[in-house]
């Protein structure tokens, strides 16, 4: 008997599905704390963390700093952080494991706990008056499919060191990785003695408990990581809402750049877990009179480039949908996996895929997440710079410019008004892999927190004492 491929393929993830769960559910049953935060219902889910903000809430700041701690050090367990980093691969079939190795390392590492609560004080003849940011109660958190969990350990440490409790409803993609990554946060928090269902999800994820959880009146506040779809939706709750939405983020090039290290480092950044970040290179516009000398060094350090328009229009064919965006089969997938489908092969060590193309190319106006990189030629840095301000679309989101003059620096850094501006480095070190500053796989734009951190959970409040407590 012989199958054929198609056959093959159906019983291989069969099984694989079949693994997966029954991993999720071993490290389940292998708890000792119950549901270990995770539950049938999403009402179950939200009464539950409603219940155990009652009680975070007189948690000392000592308890729960040693909770953000306890995240850090159950997500750094090499093992966790090697099963995590594997099964996000795995199951969303998107990414690199090497790569989600230092996302998960780095949120685990470089998410600010409690420090980053600053409290204000005012103190004069009336006395002493206090600003402190405190908790606004039970959290709803929608996750990406692109970063499981790198999204939910940042948020995690973020919104317990903010005094909230959290509710995740991560993409159903990405369910078996998220329960893993639950149930061992129950677990170690429980062991330190916290209050339990802190953090808490779904057993079954999908867009009806999402809807659920942004319209339960005990959830206070929405945070949304992902596409525009769902930010626009938190955003039109009418409840405090914070949306870190879609990027299409351009590099400019200009003619006083160091065009090998320019290079390098767009190739770093662009093909970063296969160019899944919302912050990774998505389009470079360069100088024409550094062009040539550019896209050797990219071809030096892993691109191959695609000349042939007939090839650049089957590539395009293929990639995207109907509606001009990103066909699913292809998000996050690698260069030669791209390549290979397009019928060329032999090319395992590409790392990005390079074409020129002109300024309103779908590849440029289009997030693909996928390292196909178009190349857009500009007469000069200040077209260069204009044609970034289009490609951008108005994100507001991210931008990285190579040049060593500043008046130009300033003047698309000004121009663009992105959240994140990163000058002579990959993208990456907008997030502090590579560049000062804190890390976050929430970034949030389109309502202005910016790179979130625990402070961007809070609430400010006021507490004043009269007459007394001021001692100049
Ligand atoms: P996505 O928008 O498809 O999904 C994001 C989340 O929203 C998932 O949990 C999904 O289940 C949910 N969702 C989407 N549409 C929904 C609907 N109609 N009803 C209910 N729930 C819905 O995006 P994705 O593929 O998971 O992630 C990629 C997108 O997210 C990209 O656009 C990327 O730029 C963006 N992103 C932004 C940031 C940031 O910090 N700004 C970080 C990561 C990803």
């Amino acid at each position: 008997m012989t199958l054929d491929d198609k056959l093959i393929e159906q019983v291989t993830r069969l099984v694989m599905e079949e693994m997966k769960s029954s991993t999720a559910e071993e490290s389940e049953s292998n708890s000792t704390c119950g549901n270990c935060g995770i539950f049938d219902s999403m009402d179950d889910a939200v009464k539950a963390s409603e219940e155990a903000q009652r009680k975070y809430l007189f948690s000392s700041m000592e308890d729960r700093q040693k909770y953000v701690d306890t995240i850090r050090k159950t997500v750094l367990a090499p093992e966790m952080l090697e099963k995590l980093s594997r099964m996000a691969v795995e199951e969303t079939g998107m990414g690199n494991y090497e790569h989600k190795l230092i996302k998960n390392r780095v949120a685990a590492e470089k998410s600010p706990g409690t420090e980053d609560l600053i409290t204000e004080a005012l103190t004069g003849d009336k006395g002493l008056t206090l600003v402190e940011y405190c908790p606004f109660g039970v959290i709803g958190a929608v996750t990406p499919a692109t970063n499981p969990t790198e999204t939910i350990i940042c948020n995690s440490i973020a919104m317990l060191a903010g005094g909230n409790t959290v509710v995740f409803s991560p993409h159903p993609r990405a369910k078996n990785v998220t329960h893993v990554l639950v149930t061992a946060l129950n677990q170690a928090l429980q062991e330190v003695g916290a209050p339990a269902n802190l953090i808490v999800t779904v057993r079954e994820p999908s867009v009806e408990n999402t809807n659920q959880m942004i319209q339960h009146p005990k959830v206070r506040v929405l945070v949304a990581t992902g596409g525009p779809g769902i930010v626009k939706m938190v955003m039109s709750t009418g409840k405090k809402a914070i949306g870190a939405g879609a990027g299409n983020p351009p590099v400019v090039v200009d003619e006083t750049a160091d065009a090998d290290k320019a290079a390098k480092d767009i190739m770093n950044g662009c093909s970063f877990d296969n160019n899944l970040p919302c912050i990774a290179e998505k389009e470079v516009i360069v100088v024409d009179s550094i062009a040539d000398s550019l896209i050797w060094h990219m071809k030096n350090a892993g691109a191959c480039e695609i000349k042939e328009e007939s090839t650049i229009n089957r590539l395009l064919q293929m990639v995207t949908n109907d509606k001009g965006g990103p066909k699913v089969e292809f998000v996050g997938k690698s260069a030669p996996y791209i390549l290979n489908k397009l019928g060329i092969n032999g090319c395992e060590n590409v790392r990005v895929i390079i074409m020129e193309t002109k300024k309103d190319h779908p590849f440029v106006m289009e997030e693909l997440m996928m390292p196909i990189l178009p190349i857009v030629r500009a007469a000069d840095v200040d077209e260069a710079i204009e044609i970034a301000l289009v490609a951008e679309r108005g994100n507001r989101h991210t931008a990285i410019m190579h040049s060593k003059n500043v008046d130009k620096l300033t003047k698309m850094a000004k121009l663009l008004q992105t959240t994140i501006f990163v000058k002579n480095a990959p993208s990456y070190a907008g997030i502090g892999v590579g560049g000062e500053g804190c890390t976050t796989f929430t970034i949030a734009g389109p309502t202005g927190e910016g790179l979130t951190t625990a402070r961007s959970f809070c609430r400010k409040r006021r507490c004043v004492m009269s007459d007394a407590l001021h001692i100049r």
